[in-house]
């Protein structure tokens, strides 16, 4: 469903990817990993082309991302994206934070984007918030309905990029049980994570980035036993 081949993105002089490859299956989930700097964001960014890339290819269900004339909507309409912002809209209600995109984007009536608004809400756990504001929610709740807003776009593929890393530990893993779920029910995901048991319980694969590069790549078992002592001293630091 997603495949880099030697992808390369510099900031001017600076480059911060350095001929990156990996393919992910539809269904797979694969957690990304590595130093702050290593270019896991940049990577995440380049696959649904906030950033263009210089070199290499990306891609994402069928659509060349590096193809200056590809149709951008078309290509987003197929990823979902969280952040660790969850950037919902503070004076709309849940369910209308939810029904947007799918009124403006899709051009849904009001009535069937409800019905969606209600069905990914039961998804992440959240249906008694449906008419709440954010500011009445938890965090690690306004991250589940960032989630819940990006699942009713119906994405074929979504990223992640350390969505519990604002959060306090006791609200983590709330959110990290709703992304097992997702997991569970065959959604392809890329995640960016700090989180080293939503890695092991949740990917099928772990990528190790370092210095704009894969470093090290396989099951979650190299994060018990790395082969790189890049790794090695990773996960060191982590525990
Ligand atoms: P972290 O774990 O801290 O989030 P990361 O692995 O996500 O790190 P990136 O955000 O991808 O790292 O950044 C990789 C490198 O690219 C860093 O050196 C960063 O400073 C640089 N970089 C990222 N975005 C830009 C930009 N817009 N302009 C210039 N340099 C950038
Ligand atoms: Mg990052």
């Amino acid at each position: 469903a997603v495949k880099l081949t030697n992808v390369v993105k510099r900031f001017g002089a600076l480059e911060v990817l350095k001929g990156v490859s990996f393919k992910i299956n539809s269904g797979e989930v694969v957690a990304l990993i590595g130093q702050s700097g290593s270019g896991k964001s940049t990577a995440l960014r380049c696959i649904n082309r906030l950033e263009t890339i210089q070199d290499g290819s990306i891609e994402v269900c069928g659509h060349r991302v590096e193809d200056p004339k590809l149709d951008l909507r078309t290509l987003r309409r197929d990823i979902g994206m969280v952040f660790q912002s969850y950037n919902l809209f503070p004076h709309m209600t849940v369910a209308e934070n939810i029904m947007l995109a799918l009124r403006r984007v899709k051009g849904m009536r009001k009535d069937q984007a409800f019905e969606i608004a209600r069905q990914v809400l039961a998804k992440v756990g959240l249906s008694e918030k449906i008419d709440a504001y954010p500011e009445q929610l938890s965090g690690g709740q306004q991250q589940r309905v960032a989630i819940a807003r990006s699942l009713a776009m119906q994405p074929k593929v979504m990223l992640f990029d350390e969505v519990t890393s604002a959060l306090d530990p006791k609200l983590t893993g709330e959110v990290l049980r709703v992304m097992e779920d997702l997991a569970r029910g065959g959604m392809t995901m890329i995640v960016v994570t700090h989180e080293m048991g939503f890695a092991k319980r949740a990917a099928n694969r772990v990528i190790y980035m370092h210095t704009g590069k894969v470093w090290e790549t396989g099951g979650a078992e190299i994060l018990s036993n790395p082969q790189t002592p890049e790794l090695k001293e990773f996960m060191a630091a982590e525990l």
